[in-house]
């Protein structure tokens, strides 16, 4: 399950930039392509926090679709899964977005 060393790395972040306050929420963008499952995410979270200042923490987790542009009918469209495939049936595709795994946003008290 790599979502325990994701959500490990995660929290770590979290602590230092937090640097002793007392962190009440944490917002992720998680990508649906990632590859990542936010709820085994929050499950980790909730092992990962327990006794440390994170304990408690309010975890937000924001899942974009992917998107992507086909470089051979020119349209953006979005991808719900991981078949990188254009409605036109072009495999010719750039992948936009969908994979992002980042902090946007902490709330401290
Ligand atoms: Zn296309």
């Amino acid at each position: 399950m790599h979502e325990l060393s994701i959500t490990q790395s995660i929290v770590d972040a979290v602590t230092d930039h937090a640097d002793g306050a007392r962190v009440i929420g944490i917002r992720l963008t998680v990508g649906r392509l990632s590859g990542v499952v936010p709820d085994a995410m929050r499950f980790c979270f909730e092992l990962i926090t327990e006794g440390t200042p994170l304990q408690g923490a309010r975890l937000d987790i924001d899942e974009p679709d992917g998107r992507a542009h086909c470089a051979s009918c020119g349209d953006d469209f979005t991808v719900p899964d991981f078949i990188l495939l254009c409605p036109c049936g072009s495999a010719d595709v750039r992948l936009l977005a969908g994979r992002e795994l980042t902090i946007t946003s902490l709330e401290v008290a």
